[in-house]
C-alpha cells in the first residue's frame, strides 16, 4: 500500500486527496490540516457563495508562471472541474461574466460535498496537526520526525489570509528543501491611499478606474469602487492591487472617474443647465442628483467650492473644474492592505523546480506541490478555485499513474 500523506486540508489538497483514493485500496491517504477544521477558507470564499470557477477563462487571467499552469488548466478544465462536482453530488450555476458558483448559492456545499466524499473514500483527516518539518527518508518523507509517508503532495495554501490557515508555513517548509521562492506579494487586496478623506468611508459607486505609473496608464477596469476610511477596495482595486504589491517602490496615482456614464462635456452642460434651472439650489443639492452625497461634498471640497454656496454663485469654470474632478479624481496610492486583507498570494515556489504535467519536483520525484503555494495566481472571477482544484487534481492523477507503472 501506498502511503500519501497530503500537507493542507483546502481547496486543492481536497481535490488531490479525492482523486488519489478514488483510484483504491492501493493507496492510503492522509490529509494533515493545522487547523482545527478543514476547508475552513472555502466557507469565505465568493462571499459565503463560493465562485469556485469560471468558464470563460483565459490564460491572460493568470499571473506568475502562467505558461506553466496551462497544462493542469487544460487538461483539467472549468468545465472538467464542473464534472468533478457533479460527481461529488454539487450541481452548479454559471452567472454572469462566466462565474461558476454552486446551484445551492452556499459555499458550505462545496465544503460538505468534499468533506462527505473524502469520509466516503476513507481518507483519514488529522486535523490540529500542523507540519512544520518535512524530512527526506527512504525516498520517501518523515514529517514532524513521526509520520512517514511515501508520497507526499504539499498543498499548504500561501500566505494570504492567515486567519484561514495560511501564513506562509508552505515556504519555510520548501525553503528548508531548497526549492526556490519568488518573493510572495498580497494579491486581490485593497489600497490605501495618501491624505483619503474619512467622510467617503462606507461610499460605493461605479467607476472607471485606471492605475498610473509615471504618468502611464498601466492598468484600467470599470466596477464598483468601495471607499474606506483608508483608501479604495472593491473587486476594480482588487484586480490592480497586485501591480502595486509587486511593484512596492514604484509610486502610483488612481483616477477614478466617478460618473462613466456620461461624458465630460454632458456634465458640464447637466451641471450648467441645473444651475440656471434652480440657482438658489446649493452646490450639494445639485451633485445629489448624479452622486451619493459623501462623494459629491468631497468632490467640492476637493475643488474649494464650499457645499452650500448657491449655484447661481458658482462659475461657469468652477463647473468645468467640478466636471473634470468627478470624471477624473486622483488619490495617490501609498500601498496595499496586506496578506491579513489579501484573497491571494503573488509569487510562491517557483514552477521551475516542477513538471507542469505532474506538478513533481525535479528534486524529489516522490514530492507534489499544487494550489496557491506555486508561483501561479489568477484575477478576482474563480480563477483561484479553479487553478487549486485542476492542480490537485493533476498532482493526484500523477501520483496514481505513477505508482501503477511501478
Ligand atoms: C476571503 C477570501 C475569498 C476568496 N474567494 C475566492 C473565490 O470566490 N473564488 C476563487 O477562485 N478564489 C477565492 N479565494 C482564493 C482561494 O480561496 C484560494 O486561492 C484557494 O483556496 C487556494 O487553495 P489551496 O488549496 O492552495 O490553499 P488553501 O485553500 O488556502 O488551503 C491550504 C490549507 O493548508 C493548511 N495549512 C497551511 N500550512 C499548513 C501546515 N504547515 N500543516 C498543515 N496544514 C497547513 C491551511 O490551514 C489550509 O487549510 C478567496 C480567498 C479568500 C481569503
Amino acid at each position: 500500500m501506498t502511503r500519501v500523506a497530503i500537507v493542507g486540508g483546502g481547496a486543492s489538497g481536497f481535490a488531490a486527496a479525492i482523486t488519489v483514493a478514488r483510484a483504491g485500496k492501493a493507496f492510503q491517504v492522509t490529509i494533515y490540516e493545522r487547523l482545527q477544521k478543514p476547508l475552513k477558507k472555502i466557507l469565505a470564499t465568493g462571499n459565503g457563495r463560493c465562485n469556485l470557477s469560471n468558464v470563460e477563462l483565459s490564460p491572460t487571467d493568470y499571473f506568475g508562471d502562467t505558461d506553466f499552469a496551462e497544462n493542469a488548466l487544460t487538461r483539467f478544465s472549468p468545465q472538467s472541474n464542473i464534472e468533478f462536482f457533479e460527481s461529488l453530488g454539487l450541481l452548479t450555476k454559471t452567472e454572469e461574466m462566466g462565474r461558476v458558483y454552486p446551484l445551492s448559492g452556499q459555499a458550505a456545499s462545496v465544503r460538505e460535498a468534499l468533506l462527505s466524499e473524502a469520509a466516503r473514500l476513507g481518507v483519514r483527516i488529522l486535523t490540529d496537526c500542523e507540519i512544520t518539518e518535512i524530512q527526506p527518508r527512504n525516498g520517501g518523507f518523515l514529517l514532524n520526525g513521526q509520520y512517514v509517508c511515501d508520497k507526499l503532495i504539499l498543498c499548504a495554501g500561501g500566505s494570504a489570509a492567515p486567519k484561514h490557515g495560511t501564513d506562509g508555513g508552505a515556504f519555510r517548509l520548501l525553503d528548508n528543501l531548497h526549492i526556490p521562492i519568488k518573493t510572495p506579494a498580497p494579491a486581490l487586496t485593497a489600497l490605501t491611499c495618501a491624505h483619503f478623506p474619512k467622510s467617503l468611508k462606507g461610499v460605493r459607486q461605479t467607476c472607471f478606474v485606471r492605475l498610473f505609473y509615471e504618468n502611464s496608464e498601466v492598468y484600467a477596469i470599470q466596477g464598483e469602487v468601495q471607499f474606506t476610511d483608508y483608501g479604495l477596495s472593491g473587486i476594480p482595486i482588487m484586480q490592480l492591487s497586485r501591480l502595486v504589491s509587486t511593484n512596492p517602490k514604484a509610486r502610483f496615482t488612481i483616477q477614478l472617474d466617478c460618473l462613466p456614464q456620461i461624458s465630460e462635456t454632458d456634465l458640464c452642460r447637466f451641471l450648467e443647465t441645473e444651475a440656471k434651472r434652480d440657482g438658489t439650489k446649493s452646490a450639494g443639492t445639485l451633485l445629489l442628483g448624479i452622486l451619493p452625497q459623501a462623494l459629491g461634498n468631497a468632490l467640492l471640497l476637493r475643488r474649494r467650492i464650499p457645499k452650500d454656496t448657491p449655484c447661481e454663485a458658482v462659475s461657469a469654470r468652477d463647473f468645468g473644474a467640478l466636471a473634470k474632478e468627478i470624471k477624473g479624481c486622483v488619490f495617490s496610492v501609498s500601498g496595499v492592505r496586506g496578506f491579513d486583507f489579501a484573497q491571494v498570494t503573488a509569487g510562491g515556489a517557483d514552477c521551475a523546480a516542477f513538471s507542469a504535467q505532474s506538478m513533481r519536483a525535479k528534486q524529489y520525484p516522490n514530492l507534489y506541490v499544487c494550489g496557491e503555494t506555486l508561483n501561479v495566481d489568477g484575477g478576482c472571477g474563480g480563477y483561484n478555485l479553479q487553478w487549486a482544484w485542476s492542480s490537485g487534481r493533476a498532482a493526484g492523477e500523477a501520483v496514481v499513474k505513477e505508482q501503477s507503472a511501478c
